[in-house]
Parts: C-alpha cells; sequence; structure tokens
C-alpha cells in the first residue's frame, strides 16, 4: 500500500462524520492490537465504495464480555483470572473464533483478534462472524486440575453468549483439543444436553474432525505454495525461517520440508536455532513435544534470538504471537516471502518497509485461514452427525485457500495494493454488504 493511498484512507478518514481530528494511532508504530486492527480499515475505506456509509460497524466490537474466573488452587487458595469473550461481528453469521490463555492477553487484544477472525472469515466465504476469547494466565504455572477448574468456571461464565448457533470458540495459543473437550462438556451439563457443535478443535473421538490439528499449517503452506508460483520461487529450493513451532509453525515447516525446502532457522520461547543445510523437522516436532521448547536440540547450532531477523531465507513463516515484525526489524529481513501463520505478526509501519523493499507477506487474514475453515467442516459435520474422511477433508481446505487466495491476488493487482489490503477489501465487502442487507435494528 503506498502512503499516498493511505494518506488517502487517513483523509477520508478524517472528513467522516464521526471523526473531526486526525487519530494519533495512524502516525504511530506502538498501536497495540486494536490500534492496528482500526488502522488496516482505515486502509480500505476508499475501496468500499458505498457500503463504506457502514465501514464504523467495524470499528467497534458487537459484544464484549469480561469475567472474572475464580478457582481453588490446589495449595487450597482461591486465585483469580480476567477472562473475555468478544464478538466483534456477526453479519454473516454467528461468532467464531479461537480462546487463549497467555499472561499478556488484555481485552484490547481480544478486540483486535475477534475482528481479525470476521474479515478472516470472510475472507474465505465462511458463514461466520468473528469472535475470539482468551484468559489472562500463563497456563504453565497451573497443574492439570487447576486448569480444568479454570477453563470449566471461564465456559460457565462465557455460557450466556457462546452457542453452536451463537458464538463457537476453538483453539488458539495454548489452547487445545483437551481444553475444548472440558469447555463442550461444560457447556452441555449447564444446558443438560450434549452440545457438540459449541466448540470445534474437539478431539476426534468427541466429535471433533480429522485434519482439524493440521489444518492452520496445511493452510499456511497451501497459499505459500501458490504465492510461490506467483513470484517465480521455487519451493523444492527454498530455504525456510519458522518463528514459532507449535501446531502452526510445526506443521507448516513439516509441509515445506515435504516439499523440499529447507528449514535453515527455528525460534519459539525457549530460544533460536540455526543450520544451513536444513534441520531435521520430524525430529524437532519430536522434541518440541516431548521438551516444550526448541532449547536444547542437538540438531542445530544455537543463535541469538536477535539474529533470526537476519537469516539469509527465501520465506520467513512468523507462527507465534503479534507484534513481531516492527519498523524496527522488517529492513532486516532477507526473505522474498512472509507468511503470517499468526495472528497480527506485522505492524502496519513494517508492512509499509516491507512492500517497499518487495517482500511479498501473506497475511495473517488469509495465510492461517485454514484452521477455522476446517473448523467450520467440524460444526457441518457436528450438525448432521455425518464425518468425513481425511482426504475429503484435505481437498476441501486446499480447494477454499487456492480460491481465496486467487480472489485476494487479482483484487492485489486490480487495484495495485498489498494481499492484506486486498484481503481486506473483499472480507469488508462481503461484511458490510450483509449488513446492509440485513438493514438497522429497529
Ligand atoms: N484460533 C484459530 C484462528 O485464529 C482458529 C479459530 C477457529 O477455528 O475458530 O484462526
Amino acid at each position: 500500500m503506498s502512503n499516498a493511498t493511505h494518506e488517502a484512507a487517513a483523509a477520508a478518514l478524517a472528513n467522516s462524520p464521526t471523526h473531526h481530528a486526525l487519530p494519533s494511532y495512524l502516525q504511530a508504530d506502538n498501536l497495540g492490537p486494536w490500534g492496528i486492527y482500526l488502522q488496516q480499515v482505515d486502509r480500505v475505506i476508499p475501496y468500499l465504495g458505498h457500503l463504506a456509509r457502514w465501514a464504523e460497524t467495524l470499528k467497534r466490537p458487537k459484544r464484549a464480555l469480561v469475567v472474572d474466573v475464580p478457582i481453588q488452587l490446589d495449595n487450597g487458595t482461591v486465585a483469580h483470572f480476567e477472562g473475555y469473550r468478544v464478538q466483534h461481528n456477526t453479519s454473516r453469521g454467528p461468532g467464531k473464533g479461537g480462546v487463549r490463555f497467555h499472561q499478556d492477553v488484555t481485552l484490547s487484544e481480544v478486540m483486535a483478534l475477534s475482528a481479525w477472525m470476521s474479515i478472516k472469515n470472510a475472507a474465505v466465504n465462511v458463514p461466520y462472524g468473528g469472535a475470539k476469547g482468551g484468559i489472562r494466565v500463563d497456563p504453565k504455572t497451573l497443574s492439570m486440575g487447576e486448569l480444568e477448574r479454570m477453563t470449566r468456571r471461564y465456559t460457565s461464565e462465557i455460557g450466556i453468549i457462546i452457542g453452536p448457533t451463537k458464538d463457537i470458540p476453538a483453539p488458539d495459543v495454548n489452547t487445545n483439543e483437551q481444553i475444548m473437550a472440558w469447555m463442550m462438556d461444560t457447556y452441555s451439563m449447564n444446558e443438560g444436553a450434549t452440545a457438540t457443535g459449541v466448540v470445534t478443535g474437539k478431539p476426534v473421538d468427541l466429535g471433533g474432525s480429522l485434519g482439524r490439528r493440521e489444518a492452520t499449517g496445511r493452510g499456511v503452506f497451501t497459499v505459500g505454495a501458490e504465492a510461490a508460483n506467483h513470484i517465480g520461487l521455487d519451493i523444492s529450493k527454498a530455504r525456510v525461517a519458522v518463528q514459532g513451532f507449535g501446531n502452526v509453525g510445526g506443521i507448516a515447516g513439516k509441509l515445506f520440508a515435504e516439499a523440499g525446502a529447507r528449514i535453515v532457522a527455528v525460534q519459539d520461547h525457549g530460544g533460536t536455532i540455526y543450520r544451513e543445510a536444513g534441520i531435521d523437522v520430524p525430529a524437532l516436532m519430536t522434541y518440541v513435544s516431548r521438551n516444550g521448547s526448541v532449547k536444547g536440540f542437538v540438531g542445530a547450532e544455537v543463535v541469538s534470538d536477535d539474529s533470526f531477523w537476519d537469516v539469509e531465507c527465501d520465506i520467513l513463516i512468523p507462527a507465534a504471537l503479534e507484534g513481531q515484525i516492527t519498523a524496527a526489524n522488517a529492513g532486516r529481513i532477507k526473505a522474498r516471502m512472509v507468511i503470517e501463520g499468526a495472528n497480527g505478526p506485522t505492524t502496519p509501519a513494517a508492512d509499509d518497509i516491507l512492500h517497499d523493499r518487495n517482500i511479498l507477506v501473506l497475511p495473517d487474514v488469509i495465510a492461517n485461514a485454514g484452521g477455522v475453515t476446517v473448523s467450520y467442516f467440524e460444526w457441518v459435520q457436528d450438525f448432521s452427525s455425518f464425518f468425513w474422511s481425511e482426504d475429503e477433508i484435505n481437498a476441501r481446505l486446499v480447494r477454499i485457500m487456492k480460491e481465496a487466495f486467487a480472489g485476494v491476488w487479482q483484487i492485489s493487482q486490480d487495484y495495485k495494493v498489498s494481499l492484506r489490503t486486498a484481503t481486506f477489501i473483499i472480507a469488508c465487502k462481503r461484511i458490510l454488504h450483509a449488513r446492509e442487507l440485513r438493514g438497522l435494528y429497529p
């Protein structure tokens, strides 16, 4: 996105009836996740035509719930945690999005993550709005029993706004199939009937879907391979650097390695490792699943965390947390392509630097949409109580991801905008068109 268009977006905003001064978040790099999201929306307003009339809808979450989550700890004392569930938009269907457990979770972050879910779900055209939840907690400090009690109490507290046709949680950072099983059970107990469709990302034996665990990483790989074709990058010769080696980065790394790429660097909360000849990905996956991080893995050299941004590579996959690629390190990145496995890893200022340096950014709202796409398949399977084969699921996932990517690529060419702005244009138009058709109540 050029600065000129950015300025046009800012001017359009400044002239809109509800904004009289240029908001400060349009200048700073330190915006916070919600500020970043608002800036991303502002950038697409000039492309929305008559639907721009409804754009303010996108700047306000429909509903935000903050809950107290008290639990008894194993030592007999009581601890209180703060939990959130935000439904950003439900114009296109029920709220949908994950729940994260992390010590840095804030309401502003959950608001942004819920909004990115609205955009993502519209971008791949699954019939959902956007929602997200979280608890501010470091789950590593809890025993299994404490984790279960916290998950159940949180589910009960947000039970008034979730449900299979209202808002459907799923896994996100530090949450998994077991936590979804507890959420499903708690909601079902309160309802008096088993409601498998209240969450996705459940264990397969409880109405979960085959292929869901790998879906986000598979989607990252699928759109990465499509984009590589467009820019003439041969994946079988590509060098890949991955930040975050969990469900997303690990699976994406594995699929790239299977396609012949070399995974030269991996960074996670335990440190950064490098091997020019390529890291043995299956060995690293086994190691990380046993030890919790890459720390201590002997099959690669340990390097400083900061040097990760200088690694000679063709593809960089940030697959950890928000705000990782900033104006401070975007100028150092050597990759030709960044695939955002994480939500919100690149600040708008960094986005502009990468764009000016001709580094293609595949934005989160399309690149990591594979997870929620298979969540949608899981929800459909739960409703019909008829389950599909893994091959069927993967084939449908790849088809949806390729179609969505092709549409985004086309818009980016037509309007000469970044893939992020192109994705936002498609998604915001879908959301606001639905909003317009439904009309205002009353
Ligand atoms: N937490 C994932 C995401 O950010 C998946 C959400 C879902 O499946 O509902 O896309």
